[in-house]
């Protein structure tokens, strides 16, 4: 007698909006959560709100580069500010100090701008924090610099929460598609 071996034969689907493999029992998509039994409109609801959600990606993702350009755009500010120090001061003391702390900050955005990429919101948020405490240290040292290029400061704030806005908005919208 020839030993039968049971098949398992399993009806699967394409999942209509991101074309994954559907057992016939699921109700949503495991992938992207479509409404595989739903109504037409069900179905349709699903799908419009899916492209609203892309295309608010693509306004964030837009919003994240620029806060992350602002970090490299800082690096660059650290950089220039102590070049500057140390024509002005290379006589006095203390301008290795000076000279040497621009560097490290230099240095922190540099890192924090490359690393944004794949950990947006930690850096944005620690680039943030660091460039309020600097601005916060100047004044205490020197009360007239918070009025010094005022403008720009509240420019480069604007660009690190509005990114920070958005790397936030990023994470829900990935938690609730199931995105790694
Ligand atoms: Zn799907």
């Amino acid at each position: 007698m020839e030993n039968q071996i049971p098949v398992a034969v399993q009806l699967t689907e394409k999942c209509a909006h991101c074309n994954a493999d559907s057992k016939a029992e699921d109700t949503f998509c495991t992938q992207c959560g479509y409404p595989l039994k739903g109504t037409e409109a069900e179905q349709n609801k699903f799908i419009s709100e899916r492209q609203v959600e892309e295309i608010d990606m693509f306004t964030y993702n837009k919003t994240l580069r620029q806060a992350s350009n602002t970090l490299y755009y800082l690096a660059g500010v650290f950089i220039f500010a102590g070049l500057i120090y140390f024509f002005i001061h290379k006589d006095e003391v203390d301008v290795v100090s000076v000279v040497v702390t621009n560097i490290i900050m230099a240095a922190i955005f540099l890192v924090l701008g490359a690393y944004s990429k794949r950990k947006p919101l930690a850096c944005l948020i620690s680039g943030l924090s660091l460039y309020v405490i600097v601005q916060v240290l100047n004044a205490i040292i020197e009360p007239i610099s918070i009025a010094q290029g005022i403008i720009i400061k509240i420019v480069i704030i604007g660009y690190m929460i509005k990114g920070i806005k958005s790397a936030m908005e990023i994470e829900k919208i990935r938690k609730e598609n199931n995105i790694a």
